[in-house]
């Protein structure tokens, strides 16, 4: 038997024992190390996900572990792999896949919302989502991967280069992430933010924080770019002033990363569009070449999970991790098995 953890719908979480049956053929058995929490499983939380994750469903999935046991069609995995899950299954079929741009699927299914995901002790997942792990990084240090692999697929689609002025609008665990990964390719990275405790923790990190709220953000912002304009702008906010405030600060021919799911339709100033030859590009999950990305910057210690990882919770305490903390938090993992670290 292995405990896992199921949302029931009405912000709960049950922990039972359930049995461990074997992987499918061309799946993997992982035994879950870590998975963190993701501002998508809050959303779950509150319920509004119900209609597509149903109840009685185990979620998460930025998770490490080491694999357990294989499926019998599996060749390059085997028990005793460190590995981390790309947690997209693709259909093969579609338009989409064939033109080779599986992460968008048109039949994409999400594990960990449309199945089963790592919130529990053994977790089985089709093989081709795995990805190995060097020596080097730990499985703690790994959950931040897929995360991570968001903020690196945002840097590659805003084709950022080294030299360039970079603003995050949204100093959460994205934002955060996409100003380390931005910072790390040479850029003068902006974060622009509401809450006090996310801009000191910003600005603790070594980043330029400015306060969204001031009365004169814009004119703070200009100046932090010389009067230019920053060349690159991603937004994670997904509220109308992060939309206002991109088309305010941008440079000409500005890239500008759409990183946010906006839920009502914003109002965006196009004019700007025309006037300074900017570009709109939709960034959603990652490729396999992000995953690779985002395990190289953690081996090559160019990335330090722990800057933003802040809490850490028990399996059996998943109920209180998604109740937020007073203090400040950015990332929080539950510890399924951490002594397999
Ligand atoms: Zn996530
Ligand atoms: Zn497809």
């Amino acid at each position: 038997m292995a405990k896992a953890a199921f949302y029931e719908g009405n912000k709960t979480f049950t922990v039972e024992s359930v049995t461990i049956s074997p992987p499918k053929d061309d799946e993997v058995q992982i035994r879950v190390a870590y998975c963190g929490i993701c501002g998508t499983d809050v959303h779950v939380y509150h319920g509004h996900m119900d209609a597509r994750v149903g109840m009685h469903r185990v979620i998460g999935h930025e998770m490490s572990g080491v694999i357990h046991a294989v499926g019998k069609n599996v060749e390059d995995a085997s028990a005793g792999d460190r590995v981390v899950v790309r947690p997209l299954d693709h259909c093969g079929e579609c338009s989409t896949c064939k033109r080779g741009l599986k992460h968008i699927c048109e039949n994409l299914k999400f594990l960990g919302l449309d199945t089963n995901g790592a919130f529990q002790e053994y977790w089985s997942v089709p093989a081709h989502t795995i990805h190995h792990l060097p020596d080097g990084v730990s499985l703690a240090h790994a959950a931040i991967v897929e995360p991570l692999a968001v903020a690196c697929h945002d840097i590659n689609r805003a084709q950022v280069v080294a030299g360039e002025d970079v603003l995050v609008i949204g100093g959460g665990p994205i934002g955060m992430l996409i100003a380390m990964v931005a910072r790390e390719v040479g850029t003068h990275v902006t974060i622009c933010e509401v809450d006090e405790k996310r801009i000191a923790y910003a600005k603790n990190l070594g980043f330029n924080a400015r306060n969204a709220k001031d009365a004169d953000l814009v004119e703070q912002l200009r100046n932090d770019t010389d009067g230019r304009g920053f060349n690159a702008i991603f937004d994670t906010s997904g509220v109308q002033a992060g939309v206002d405030l991109f088309t305010q600060v941008s440079a000409t021919q500005a890239r500008i990363c759409m990183v946010a799911i906006h839920t009502t339709k914003p109002t965006i100033d196009l004019f700007k569009f025309f006037w300074q030859e900017l570009e709109l590009l939709g960034a959603r999950v990652y490729e396999d070449t992000d995953f690779e990305y985002a395990i190289r910057l953690l081996s090559e210690g160019k990335v330090n999970p722990d800057d933003v990882i802040t809490n850490k919770h028990p399996l059996d305490d998943i109920q209180s991790a998604f109740i937020p903390p007073k203090d400040l938090s950015m990332k929080t993992l539950i510890a399924v098995n951490p002594e397999i670290n």
